[in-house]
């Protein structure tokens, strides 16, 4: 008996068996993976849950793998802080940071990849490729490494120069395309077309990829202590993290780990890319299309393959949908650093500058459990910050310039 029924069609429900495959055939609906809740409630259990890996594996009945390869770099179980300082500044007592950028290429993408490049060697595929807002081109050649896959990695040309040596350290054919992240992803599209032997992570493996982001979810429910979070904020580029955080959440319920859930599912984007909040804040699931600017760049999807499913689970969770300025996102990147000592990139900054917005305007109970999830690290966007940290002391090597630049006596 397998835990995986097969891939499901999101729009009419048509199946088909599991095989490297994103779009249904009869709506080009996008396909799911359907799972048997009753088997996997009669394997799974919170004790032995906590005799699994420390890594996102432990939860390997939720996930789309079958065999016991792991393409395994060992992504996931990252901390789980109580922000007090924040969370005091922001009338929170109960506010937790999901600290992602504790994973092996230093953000949440490690935990898609390594369900994708996991599938993808089950499949039989012997080269892997991914179009990228940067996060996921770094996890796509790391795991490849790991696993001695072919790989090639599809980025926009304006993408950080951190990011491209974080992707090109590990030996990939690393193409800058002169466009946007989405004429990058209409080109990876048509090589998925010309090159059906190729597992394009984010393409024809979509379906398997997408399930790796579940374990945000799962996670913090467990370290919570099993318990859902009242609120959460997710920060949106595709928009299938945010979506795939509340599949997380209800699955935990059907297989008998938690009781009940009701999370808020809030949204978070920049202004310079913001077609869901935009579309949430305009009570319509019609999302449009837009030509992105600014810093956020790992956000920076003007037309979100999950877009119009984002917004769903927005309003039908009761949560909320804000964006930010280029401003505001450096100011709660400095934010979060000198409150909790944790140094986020541009998305985490749309997501605390988010969740300030939304503290602000009286979105949260003060006494609530709100999670915020912190996707990637500051080492890889430093140019968004480093023209307005404070300078440092410039001194001679001896006491009486460090007292006199200091000011002390
Ligand atoms: C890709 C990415 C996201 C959002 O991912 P989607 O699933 O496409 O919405 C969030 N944060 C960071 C740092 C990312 O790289
Ligand atoms: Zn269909």
């Amino acid at each position: 008996m397998s835990r995986l029924r097969g891939l499901k069609c999101r729009e009419c429900g048509e199946t088909y068996p599991i095989s490297p495959t994103n779009v249904c055939e009869y709506c080009f609906g996008p396909l799911e993976v359907d799972y048997d809740y009753d088997l996997i409630r009669s394997l799974i259990s919170r004790e032995r849950l906590a005799d699994g890996p420390p890594t996102i594996w432990r939860y390997k009945d939720l996930l789309p793998v079958e065999g016991d390869r792991l393409v395994d770099l060992k992504a996931g179980y990252t901390p789980l802080l109580h922000a007090k300082r924040l969370g005091a500044r922001l009338g929170l007592n109960n506010l937790y940071l999901k600290n992602d950028t504790a994973n092996p290429t230093w953000s949440f993408k490690d935990r898609v990849v390594t369900v994708a490049l996991t599938k993808a060697i089950e499949f039989g595929f012997d080269t892997v490729a991914c179009a990228s807002t940067g996060n996921l081109a770094n996890a796509v050649a790391a795991h490849a490494a790991h696993a001695g896959l072919k790989c090639y990695v599809f980025i926009p040309s304006d993408l950080e120069p951190a990011k491209v040596t974080a992707a090109l350290v590990y030996g990939p054919n690393l193409v800058r395309v002169r466009g946007n992240y989405d004429e990058v992803n209409r080109l990876c599209s048509e090589i998925s077309d010309r090159y059906p032997s190729w597992a394009i992570v984010n393409i024809n493996l979509r379906p398997f990829y997408s399930e790796g982001s579940k374990t945000l979810a799962y996670e913090v429910v467990e370290q919570l202590g099993w318990r859902a979070p009242d609120q959460v904020v997710v920060p949106i580029a595709s928009g299938s993290l945010l979506t795939k955080v509340h599949k997380g959440l209800n699955e935990l319920v059907k297989v008998g780990l938690i009781d009940r859930q009701a999370t808020k599912i809030n949204g978070a984007q920049a202004d310079g890319c913001s077609p869901v909040t935009t579309a949430f804040k305009e009570g319509t699931d019609n999302v449009k299309p837009v030509r992105p600017s600014g810093i956020a760049k790992s956000l920076a999807i003007g037309n979100p393959a999950d877009g119009y499913y984002a917004v769903r689970t927005i309003r039908d969770t009761g949560g909320g949908a804000e964006s930010v300025s280029d401003d505001e996102i450096v100011a709660a990147i400095r934010l979060l650093g000198e409150t909790e000592g944790l140094f986020t990139e541009t998305a985490g900054g749309v997501t605390v500058g988010v969740l300030k917005k939304l503290a602000e305007a009286g979105k949260f109970g003060g006494d609530e459990t709100v999670v915020a999830y912190i996707t990637g690290c500051g080492l890889k966007t430093q140019e968004a910050v480093t023209g307005s940290l404070r300078e440092p002391y410039a001194i001679e090597p001896n006491i009486a310039s460090f007292q006199a630049a200091a000011n002390l006596s």
